[in-house]
């Protein structure tokens, strides 16, 4: 009877990124697939992993498994954390003219002795599958990109393939990174939605993002995002992904799915948390993406997809050869 109540009391609909996922991972697939039959072409994606952040090692795993099981050749470079800036220059440099990669890809955050911005810069732009480098930002900034960023990209294709409108729509983004928060909110106003963009000195946050129809996100603080926050019926994307230890929290942000995420922290030391608080979000959304399951393996489908595209762009092929 318990568990019923609780269940009955579950509104926002879960917006699933796997089946999202999947669904680009297939066509990628094919597209690689028909681009080796008419082409003799193998797209190839390089990972470069510097040093020991463990959530980086798991989605440079990630990248590399989901690569192979599009059919992207993947070559993954794995630098000591005493890498220095010129070491991984010459790495950058030697990918820039390797005919057999299509896509570069160099995991951030590095190790902070390494000028990060000098890095993203010497990446080719034509192979900078992440599309970081300035060339491409300028271009997503001007309305024509080349490549979209991945997690942007990924979002939106979440709610076009959930048949979420975007034009006209009121859409609120948390967060002004470079990798998330402005790329998002650009490619929302190109689709036409009203954007707000907020950040660490917005004033009344939650009257700012209540007016959202579509609120987006990506601040890297567990639960931040409170009921109070959210409009009645909105659609709430969330990019967080946050490491939780404490059980107690665990016990207060996860509702009916709370046993399994305390079963978590006692197996491994952590759960995964988004920026969103759910339980309190399922109470007052009309959708949401959880934590994990949702922006996270669009981002990798969306890297899939660029490599493809920088595969096909570099040999002067279009999107549909
Ligand atoms: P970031 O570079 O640290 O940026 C965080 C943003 O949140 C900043 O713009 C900051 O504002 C804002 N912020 C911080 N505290 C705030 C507050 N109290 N109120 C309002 N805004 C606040 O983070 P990021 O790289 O965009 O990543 C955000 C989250 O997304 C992280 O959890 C990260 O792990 C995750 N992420 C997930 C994926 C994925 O594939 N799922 C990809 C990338 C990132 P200021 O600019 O004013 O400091």
């Amino acid at each position: 009877m318990g568990a019923m109540m609780a269940t009955e009391k579950r509104q926002a609909e879960i917006l699933d990124g796997r089946v999202v996922a999947d669904a680009i991972k297939r066509e990628v697939a094919e597209d690689v697939r028909q681009l080796k039959e008419a082409h003799g072409i193998t797209p190839g994606l390089a990972a470069v992993l510097v040093g020991n952040n463990a959530a980086s090692e798991v989605y440079v795993r990630n990248k590399v498994r989901t690569s192979e099981e599009v059919g992207i050749a993947s070559h993954k470079i794995v630098l000591p954390d005493s890498t220095s800036t010129e070491d991984l220059l010459n790495v950058v440099a030697q990918l820039n003219t390797d005919e057999e990669v299509d896509g570069i890809l160099v995991q951030l955050p590095l190790p902070t002795h390494i000028d990060e911005p000098c890095i993203i810069e010497a990446i080719d732009p034509a192979k900078d599958v992440d599309a970081f480098h300035p060339t491409n930002v300028g271009l997503l900034a001007m309305g024509h990109p080349r490549f979209v960023p991945c997690t942007p990209a990924g979002i939106i294709e979440l709610l076009d393939r959930n048949g979420i409108e975007i034009a006209g729509a009121n859409a609120c983004v948390v967060g002004r990174s470079q990798i998330v928060g402005r790329p998002v909110a650009s490619l929302l106003l190109q689709r036409h939605a009203t954007v707000t963009i907020c950040h660490s000195k917005t004033r009344d946050l939650p009257g700012v993002t209540r007016q959202a129809d579509i609120l987006i996100a990506a601040i890297g603080k567990a639960g931040f995002i409170r009921g109070k926050f959210i409009k009645p019926g909105a659609t709430v994307v969330d990019v967080g992904v946050n490491r939780l230890t404490d059980v107690t929290q665990a016990r207060e942000f996860f509702g009916n799915e709370a046993d399994q995420r305390v079963a978590a922290i006692s197996d491994k030391g952590y759960t995964l948390v988004g920026d969103v608080h759910p339980a309190e979000a399922d109470l007052v959304a009309g959708r949401r993406t959880p934590v994990p399951g949702g922006v996270g393996l669009l981002t990798v489908a969306m890297l899939m997809r660029n490599t493809l595209q920088a595969a096909k762009c570099r040999r002067g092929l279009s999107a549909q050869d």
